[in-house]
């Protein structure tokens, strides 16, 4: 079968990779419904993280079961399963706590950008549907593997609550997510941080009340302004840098929470700074297993679209054109169709 393979910085092809197979009797084996470029496969595309061999890519991933190994009990073929990018057991001490992405036995998927993928720990991963989906809804199933998982992670890690102040910062896909959990979770004000037309529209859709363009102390005054100088109750980092970090955590007053989920790259943080600021910090790759469940129902009901994201569609062979548009920013999240 043809797959997404990343050789180095900048060079991702379409090509032949080895056809998926059960390898454990807790596996199970899935065609793919659509796969997707996420934001953090930008990291290695552009070199920021070592690049050492071909990488088959993707982690987000919806579709129907073809396969279980003889040990998994709770899906079986033919029914239409979302998983999380972190495989759990969900059976463990900390995935009972609900921090499934610190499983005992955690993996990280990998090789979904394919027609079909291996699932390990399939009981404890996959979620299946009541029903088949309809093609429409496909798009947003696929939005809740990770970007809707971890944009409601930073909302829940962030401690929203109804009526508070919340500011986004990050307004890529996972930012825009942030923002819909954050209205979904009851946030009163919704600050996103934002500088392009196009993100700005959607996240005044996804429930944004507020849109602040200026970035680093400029963009920190503008939300100190907006709430009176006391500054948010919540914020979201959704990006990783060490900028957007520090604006995060200036933008939020004394004892409120920031849930930070853009992989930190160079960020750095001095103790007494954190002392001082008296903030709560909660962050980490999303536990998305445990909001699977709510989010497919949000989503198979129709109250919530987190698949208006994709805003660019591409055939998987033409891959390489949906990392370039998300990497040069034309795109926000590329929809690959298989
Ligand atoms: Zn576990």
């Amino acid at each position: 079968m043809l797959g997404t393979v990343l050789h180095a910085p900048r060079d991702i092809r379409c090509e032949e990779v080895e056809e998926p197979k059960i390898l454990k009797p807790t596996d199970a084996i899935i065609k793919l419904s659509a796969s997707c470029v996420c934001g953090s496969d930008l990291w290695p595309y552009r070199g920021i993280q070592a690049v050492n061999g071909p990488q088959h890519m993707g982690h987000e991933y919806c579709g129907v079961v073809v396969e279980v190994g003889r040990e998994v009990k709770t899906v079986r073929p033919g029914q239409f399963v979302v998983g999380s990018f972190c495989l759990s057991d969900n059976t463990c001490p900390h995935c009972r706590f609900g921090f499934q992405s610190s499983c005992e036995h955690r993996e990280f998927m990998s090789g979904a950008q394919a027609p079909y993928a291996r699932i390990p720990m399939a009981d404890g991963t996959l979620v299946a549907t009541d029903e088949m989906p309809p093609d429409d809804l496909v798009p947003s199933l696929l939005a809740a593997s990770d970007v809707l998982g971890t944009g409601w992670y930073a909302a829940d890690a962030a401690r929203v609550t109804p009526g508070c102040t919340a500011v986004v910062v990050g307004d890529g896909g996972v930012g825009l997510m942030g923002v819909l959990a954050a209205r979904q979770l009851g946030a009163g004000r919704i600050i996103a941080m934002s500088r392009h037309k196009a993100r700005q529209e959607l996240a005044l859709e996804y429930g944004a009340t507020d849109i602040v363009t200026e970035r680093g102390d400029a963009g920190v005054a503008q939300v100190k302004e907006l709430t009176g100088g006391v500054g948010a109750d919540s914020v979201l980092e959704c990006v990783g840098t060490e900028e957007s970090m520090m604006q995060a955590i200036y933008c939020w007053r004394p004892g409120g929470s920031i849930g930070y989920v853009g992989v930190p790259h160079g960020v750095e943080l001095d103790g007494q700074m954190l002392f001082f600021q008296q903030k709560n910090l909660l962050g980490g790759p999303a536990p998305v297993r445990r909001f699977l469940p709510h989010l497919i129902d949000l989503i198979m009901t129709r109250q919530i679209n987190p698949g208006k994201v994709f805003n660019l569609e591409v055939p998987l062979d033409q891959v390489a054109e949906g990392y370039k548009a998300m990497d040069e920013r034309r795109a926000i999240k590329a929809l690959l169709r298989l």
